[in-house]
């Protein structure tokens, strides 16, 4: 089964054509589905298997005509994976007037800003900087449906619970979460119960 029947609109289907992605990956053919669903879905994904396209198509489908604030957030444990993420959403939604913003450390806060306060649909950042955001009041969650957490086996590593579990509490209910991790340890499953609904897991 190709990306034309999982009933994607003809906007990304251009997109995925223009990127040459003509078959879906394993997770891409087993996540967007579930996503498109509006399920909760943990998925066990490396780099290199095509999950940040597996995250992304369903997440430019669900978006909503431009809202006031962010409609989703992704975060992620490096500057360097929020550059490359920021990078594939964008060419995802190529042809469509969907606003990205990385936000990262080591950046000066002043251009961040700007950028939030011009209207962006969709947050991709580490947690520490997106926590730093939020407390300055220079972003607001009140409007975010959509929350991702990739690589969270590397986030949990580098010692980011507190930052995610701060930043999940200010998402208001309901809202979907994808989760992405190349191990789903005892501690992944621990932060899946308390903040995710009923998720469905994939093991690829
Ligand atoms: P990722 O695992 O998200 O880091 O993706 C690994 C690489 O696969 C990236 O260079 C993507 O551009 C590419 N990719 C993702 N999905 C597809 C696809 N369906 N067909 C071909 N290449 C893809």
């Amino acid at each position: 089964p190709g990306f034309q029947s999982m009933g994607l609109s003809a906007p990304l289907l251009r997109a995925l054509k223009k990127v040459r992605y003509h078959t879906p990956s394993p997770i891409q053919a087993e996540l967007i589905p579930e996503a498109l669903e509006g399920r909760d879905v943990i998925g066990q994904a490396k780099t290199g298997t095509g999950k940040t396209a597996a995250f992304g198509i369903p997440l430019i489908e669900m978006l909503e005509a431009r809202g006031k604030g962010p409609q989703g957030i992704i975060l992620a444990p490096t500057r360097e994976l929020v550059q490359q993420i920021v990078a594939e959403l964008q060419t995802l939604a190529d042809g469509q007037d969907v606003v990205i913003c990385g936000i990262y450390g080591g950046e000066p806060i002043d251009k961040q800003l700007r950028a939030l306060q011009r209207g962006v649909d969709l947050i991709v950042g580490t947690p520490g900087r997106v926590l730093d955001h939020i407390e300055r009041r220079t972003l607001y969650l009140g409007d975010i449906y959509h929350v991702v957490l990739d690589e969270a086996d590397r986030m949990l590593d580098i010692g980011f619970r507190p930052d995610i579990e701060r930043i999940l509490r200010k998402v208001p209910n309901p809202h979907q979460t994808l989760l992405l991790s190349a191990t789903i340890s005892p501690d992944i499953r621990k932060l899946a119960q308390r903040y995710m609904f009923e998720p469905v897991e994939l093991n690829l």
